[in-house]
């Protein structure tokens, strides 16, 4: 998988996640030549000074132009491995082997790198693919149950975008999946890697098909940012923004009634998302506007017009955003 001449590995990962799972890429790497470079984890520190630190330290290890990066651990990891190998030495190889579901479904396939400023998330980064994404689901038998719920709010994304049967596979056996039974899990994972290769593939760099990947996104961003990224994990977001988005959906009529309530009973199936109370709809209604992928000043919402298909449209109506926040942040 690595080319021949490949020199030396850097195994970027967090200290907890090596602690559990070291030993597996050890003994896949057998005796080639690799350090182990830690980096502490957490959206405060997926910053530039991250980058900056696992660079120097590669210098001072004998990384070189040949040198690649082995990015272990969840999508903060990968996001952060990621962006290093884009920029150091102008880019070098990276293989990404993401260890939550999250990142299994979504931070680690694509190659969007990057890293947060305190302005935002993810405002500095880089397209930077991948050599490969290896997934080893047996990885997430340490996941906890609540961070698994958030790598599935992904999955059903994925499904309401671009795969009924994928969705309606989620809808009926939300037992096994909660439960991690393997087949159940690995159709989940295989199908949502499925979808977003194939969407990725045809637009690699956010033009109008990837857009649709950020389903959820737009109202689960502002989410994120109006509680300072520290009270709800990313899916869970993507949870509430999906929430928010079916309700716009519906009140714009672009989405049968009957269509929306198994969205919404899917959602709620895989677990509720932590309190929304005493968050106001009219600050994240504000945050909407700040959000990257504004496209000049006007915000594009990514709305499900029937199971396992959405449209992009800035044309909405702005007291039909308001609702459609307010009766999520109530559901
Ligand atoms: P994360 O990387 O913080 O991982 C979540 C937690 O799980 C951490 O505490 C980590 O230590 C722990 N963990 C990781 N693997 C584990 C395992 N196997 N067993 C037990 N614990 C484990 O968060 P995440 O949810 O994986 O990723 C979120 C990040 O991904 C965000 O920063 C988001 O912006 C980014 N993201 C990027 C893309 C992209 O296309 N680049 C897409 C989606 C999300």
């Amino acid at each position: 998988m690595l080319p021949s001449k490949t020199g030396k590995l850097f195994v970027i990962t967090e200290p907890s996640v090596w602690h559990l799972h070291g030993s597996a890429v050890q003994r896949s790497l057998g005796s080639r030549e690799y350090e182990v470079l830690f980096f502490r984890g957490g959206e405060v520190n997926k910053r530039l000074a991250s980058v900056e630190e696992l660079a120097e330290q590669m210098v001072c290890r004998g990384g070189e132009r040949s040198s690649a990066v082995i990015a272990f651990g969840g999508g903060i990891v990968n996001d952060v491995a990621g962006f290093t190998a884009a920029v150091f030495m102008r880019g070098i190889p990276v293989l990404q082997v993401p260890t939550t579901l999250l990142a299994q479904v979504d931070a680690a396939i694509g190659g969007k790198t990057g890293v947060n400023l305190a302005a935002g998330k993810n405002l500095v980064g880089s397209f930077h693919q991948p050599l490969a994404v290896l997934i080893d689901p047996d990885l997430l038998s340490t996941l906890s149950d609540r961070e698994l719920r958030a790598g599935l709010y992904e999955v059903i994304k994925a499904g309401v975008i671009r795969d009924a049967d994928l969705f309606q596979f989620l809808a009926h056996h939300s037992t096994e999946i909660l439960a991690r039974d393997p087949a159940a899990l690995d159709r989940a994972i295989s199908d949502s890697v499925r979808i977003k290769a194939e969407v990725v593939s045809a637009d690699e760099k956010e033009g109008d098909l990837r857009r649709i990947l950020n389903f959820g996104h737009t109202f689960g961003h502002a989410l994120e940012a109006e509680t300072a990224y520290a009270r709800f994990l990313h899916g869970e977001a993507v949870a509430f923004g999906m929430i928010a988005a079916v309700h716009l959906a519906l009140l714009e009529g672009l989405l049968a009634e009957g269509d929306g309530r198994q969205i919404l009973d899917c959602i709620a199936a895989y677990g509720r998302i932590p309190s929304l109370a005493g968050i106001d709809a009219r600050a994240i209604a504000q945050r909407l506007v700040s959000d990257k992928k504004t496209v000049h000043g006007r915000v594009h919402f990514v709305l499900p017009n029937r199971i396992g298909s959405t449209v992009v449209t800035a044309d909405v109506d702005g007291a039909h955003v308001l609702r459609a926040i307010g009766t999520a942040l109530g559901a």
